[in-house]
């Protein structure tokens, strides 16, 4: 028997640059339809990420054009922001899901709350909480990130991995410092492990110890930083006197590495940074190291730049990493297709989308709904007594 479908999700085609991945892949969408989910693509929604529009239709998808698959949707399924000029084909009464990052650009959320839209931002989502693990798209996502680093780096690299006896010689194994064992981390050492280097790694949080052994890293203490575990599983920043400590201490360690990986993130601030340029200039020429957290607000390396490849004088390699799961377009597809099933089914009452901002979940996800900005973070951040009513 096949459910009647009472809403239809839309999938849009990405446009932001660089960007290849699509929101939801053909695999998923029986599981949308037994709930009484029509899905919806834009033409080649799925094409940089090897999913023919094809491989859609014979999971009875609709293939439109962008203005039709904006009017047929009633939820559009988006990986970033939807198109900005496509904004104004928004209507009320429609949702959109997405990695809408309403933290980094709340006047995004408030032109959205404006349409009457419900935006709802996975990036938002409590991490924590075990039955919300399916719908993780930035754990999901940054495990994808730390598995390419390595991949990065090793091709990058100019010797092996692996320690390797030969007729010719013996090569020692690459020595890997990881820096950061979170989510992105965590998948570095194991990526690491697998290809056979020795590794290393250090974190803030002594929580991290365990879990870089568990995943074969020896981790590193540094006698100058004291622990630094914050709210929620995070780290807190560390204080001027600290990072410098910290830095300082680091240096030797990094020098004596032949590829390091930073991950190292606290919420709501600039990476911290944790290799300098003196502690570049005393590595090996050859090495290379992936900075993770480089963005436009800086990164962990110094001299590291988003979407930049760079050979230092001393002849070591940085690369600023940019968007890497974007590089990895039909796994990273994959799993956040997974992600976004799991939060739409987990918001369908009888076919149709529900807001209950009194769910756990849905606090942390849904940022505007009713014409207003309901995220608690997001509306702090457009102005301590806005007047929507929207703080809970
Ligand atoms: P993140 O991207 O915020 O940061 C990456 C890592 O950098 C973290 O481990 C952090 O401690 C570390 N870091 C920050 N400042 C540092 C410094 N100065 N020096 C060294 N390291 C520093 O982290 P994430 O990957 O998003 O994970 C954050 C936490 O959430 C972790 O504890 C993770 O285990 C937890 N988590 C839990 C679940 C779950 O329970 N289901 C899911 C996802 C993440």
């Amino acid at each position: 028997m096949r459910a009647v479908s009472r809403l239809t999700a839309g999938v849009v085609k990405e446009t932001a640059p660089g960007e290849r991945r699509v929101a939801l892949v053909p695999v998923v969408i029986g599981r949308l339809r037994a709930a009484g989910v029509g899905v919806a693509i834009e033409t080649g929604a799925g094409a940089a990420a090897w999913f023919a529009d094809e491989a859609y239709a014979a999971q009875d998808a609709l293939v439109l054009s962008r203005a039709e698959l904006y009017a047929a949707a009633d939820v559009l399924l988006s990986v970033r922001r939807p198109d900005p000029e496509a904004v104004g084909w928004l209507r009320p009464g429609q949702a959109v899901v997405g990695m809408l990052a309403p933290l980094t650009d709340p006047g995004y959320a408030r032109r959205l709350a404006d349409l009457g839209v419900t935006a709802i931002s996975l990036d938002g989502l409590p991490r924590t909480l075990s039955r919300a693990q399916t719908m993780d798209a930035l754990s999901s996502q940054a495990s994808i990130a730390g598995y390419k680093a390595v991949v990065l780096a090793a091709a990058l690299y100019g010797r092996y991995f692996p320690m390797l006896i030969t007729a010719a010689g013996t090569e020692r194994p690459a020595k890997v410092l990881v820096l950061g064992v979170g989510v992105a981390g965590l998948q570095a050492i194991g990526t690491a492990r697998r290809l056979g280097a020795v590794v290393r790694a250090y974190d803030v949080r002594p929580a991290a110890k365990a879990e870089a052994e568990s995943v074969g890293a020896t981790f590193l203490s540094l006698s100058s930083v004291a622990p630094a575990a914050g709210d929620g599983g995070y780290a807190r920043a560390l204080t001027p006197e600290e990072a410098e400590a910290q830095r300082r201490e680091l240096a030797d360690h990094v020098a004596g590495h032949d590829i390091v990986v930073t991950t190292a993130q606290v919420p709501g601030r600039r990476p911290p940074q944790l290799v300098t340029e003196e502690a570049v200039k005393a590595m090996r020429a050859g090495s290379v190291i992936v900075d993770l957290a480089a963005s436009e607000l800086g990164g962990n390396v110094h001299g590291s730049r988003a979407g930049e490849t760079v050979v230092s004088d001393s002849g070591v390699t940085i690369v600023g990493a940019d968007n890497l799961p974007a590089t990895m377009p039909a796994a990273a597809s994959n799993s956040y297709a997974r992600n976004i099933t799991a939060l739409l089914l987990h918001m369908l009452v009888d076919g149709a989308l529900v807001v209950d901002p009194t769910d756990e979940i849905q606090a942390g996800v849904v940022v505007t709904h009713g014409g207003a900005v309901i995220h608690p973070g997001t509306a702090r951040l457009l102005g301590a007594g806005q007047a929507d009513g929207g703080e809970r």
